[in-house]
C-alpha cells in the first residue's frame, strides 16, 4: 500500500496540475518578451530569512505565478503574485512592486492554529 501522502504533499501536487494546465506566457501576454519576478523574503524574527529567489519567464514558460514557500514545514502556503504580473504589464514603465505575506500554516501539527506569515517582498519586472 502507497505511504499516505502528507498535506503538504498534496498541496504541492495540486499546485503542479495547475502549473502544467495553464496557458503559456506568450497567450496571456503576446507583447512580453521576458517577465522577472524578484522575491525577497523576512522572517518574523529576522533572524534567518530564507534567500532571495528570482523567477524569470520566458514566452514559452507557463504563465503560473503562485510561488511555493520557502518554508518546508508550511503547509497550503505561498504567494500568488498573478494580479500583480498583470498590473506589471499593464503599467507604463512594466513594474509592480508590493509586499505579501504567506497565508500557510506553519507545519502540519499547527494547522488550523498558526499561520506561517513569512513576509515576500517582489519586484515584477515586464519586457
Ligand atoms: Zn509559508
Amino acid at each position: 500500500m502507497a505511504k499516505q501522502k502528507s498535506a503538504q504533499e498534496q498541496y504541492k501536487e495540486k499546485l503542479a496540475l495547475q502549473e502544467h494546465s495553464s496557458s503559456q506566457l506568450k497567450e496571456w501576454f503576446p507583447e512580453i518578451n521576458k517577465l522577472t519576478i524578484l522575491i525577497t523574503f523576512k522572517d518574523l524574527t529576522d533572524l534567518e530569512s530564507p534567500e532571495q529567489e528570482t523567477h524569470l519567464f520566458l514566452p514559452e514558460r507557463k504563465a503560473f505565478f503562485l510561488f511555493h514557500c520557502p518554508y518546508r514545514e508550511c503547509v497550503n502556503g505561498g504567494f500568488d503574485l498573478t494580479q500583480d504580473v498583470k498590473n506589471a504589464v499593464a503599467a507604463i514603465n512594466k513594474t509592480t512592486l508590493g509586499k505579501i505575506e504567506c497565508l500557510g500554516w506553519q507545519d502540519e501539527q499547527r494547522i488550523g492554529a498558526h499561520r506561517c506569515k513569512l513576509t515576500a517582498s517582489y519586484k515584477i519586472a515586464a519586457e
